[in-house]
């Protein structure tokens, strides 16, 4: 299974796309979990974007474009794959689809205020990505992840001034690939605000109604 996970930052993509992975076996590629790989390791790469992701703005096509074409040639997306974050405008959109066809693009409906309270308490695990909320989803001990022990942090992006550039960037450029994939059919959409396993559960039986 070929698939696009689209919605606003917090939406839920990350989460449920964890879940989605293990149950179905496919690849998960988040494009900012790539340039924060690479920002961590300071290849030539990451020296570029930095700035950009610290700003919450959106890195530039052709980088982005070239980085998911060598991720999704890789031997491990030939069973499929879950990309998470990715395309994020109609030029990403359109490379994408001269890569690969898809078979589903699942579109998460979160409303506005909900989207930035998960954004706000979001925390992270540094090496390995694992993703919390001190709300919704914390860890067993306060600030520390469940399996490597390590002190969780916030994502300079999940600050409140930055949460609000990027749900601009979000409804300028990314929102319109709703109306660009529904006429190709592929859209399915998702009540996304309902906890992680009822969102998961939407999701699998919309899937398996293809
Ligand atoms: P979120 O899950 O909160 O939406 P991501 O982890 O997907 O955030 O992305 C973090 C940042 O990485 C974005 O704000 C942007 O700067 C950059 N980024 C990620 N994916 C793309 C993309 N497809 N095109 C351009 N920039 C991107
Ligand atoms: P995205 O990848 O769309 O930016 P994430 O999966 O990183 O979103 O989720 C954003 C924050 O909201 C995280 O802190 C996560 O733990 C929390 N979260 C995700 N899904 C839900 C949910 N269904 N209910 C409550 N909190 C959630």
């Amino acid at each position: 299974m070929k698939m696009v996970f689209l919605g606003p930052p917090g939406a839920g993509k990350g989460t449920i796309a964890a879940r989605a992975k293990e149950a179905y076996g496919i690849v998960h590629i988040s494009t900012g979990d790539l340039f924060r790989a690479a920002i961590k390791n300071e290849t030539e790469l990451g020296k570029k974007v930095k700035a950009i992701l610290a700003a919450g703005d959106l890195v530039p096509d052709s980088v982005t474009i070239e980085m998911v074409r060598q991720r999704i040639a890789q031997p491990d997306c030939e069973k499929g794959f879950i990309l998470d974050g990715f395309p994020r405008t109609v030029a990403q959109a359109d490379a994408l689809t001269g890569m690969t066809g898809l078979d589903a693009v699942v579109n998460f409906v979160v409303p506005k205020e909900v989207v930035v309270r998960r954004l706000s308490g979001r925390r992270m695990c540094p090496s390995t990505g694992r993703i919390y909320h001190i709300e919704f989803g914390p860890p067993k001990v306060e600030g520390i992840d469940d399996e490597t022990g390590e002190p969780l942090i916030q994502r300079p992006d999940d600050r409140e001034e930055t949460i609000v550039n990027r749900l601009e960037v979000y409804d300028r450029s990314t929102a319109p690939l709703i109306d660009y994939y529904r006429q190709k059919g592929l859209i399915v959409d998702i009540d996304g605000s309902g906890s992680p396993q009822h969102v998961f559960e939407l999701m699998d039986a919309a899937l398996k109604a293809l």
